[in-house]
């Protein structure tokens, strides 16, 4: 992605049209990473609900892993997460780049 000058931004720093987070890989400056453990999941579909940044993939109504260059490693997913007789399936890692 080129930069443009301060001078062809828009005035106020306003932005002009919906839906730009798509065009940034906000996952870049994350520091824990969700990890999905398909063995404790019952597709409840809370990490979906709860995700922030619509960073939970779900196909065919099931969870279906992360969308890692939107995530930022908030772990309200994990959190959220009731798993399968406690254990959860989705944890926090430190993220290694
Ligand atoms: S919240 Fe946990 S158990 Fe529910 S769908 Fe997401 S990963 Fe699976
Ligand atoms: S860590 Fe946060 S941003 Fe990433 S998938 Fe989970 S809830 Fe969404």
């Amino acid at each position: 992605m080129s930069l443009k000058k301060y001078q062809d931004l828009a005035l106020g720093g306003n932005i002009e049209r919906g839906g730009t987070a798509v065009d940034f890989k906000t996952g870049d400056w994350r520091s824990l990473k969700p990890v999905y453990k398909p063995e404790n999941c019952i597709h409840c579909l809370f990490c979906w609900a709860y995700c922030p940044d619509s960073a939970v993939h779900v196909a065919d109504g099931k969870m279906a892993g992360f969308d890692l260059d939107h995530c930022k490693g908030c772990g309200i997913c994990a959190h959220e997460c009731p798993g399968k007789k406690g254990a959860k399936a989705i944890v926090m890692e430190p993220e290694v780049k």
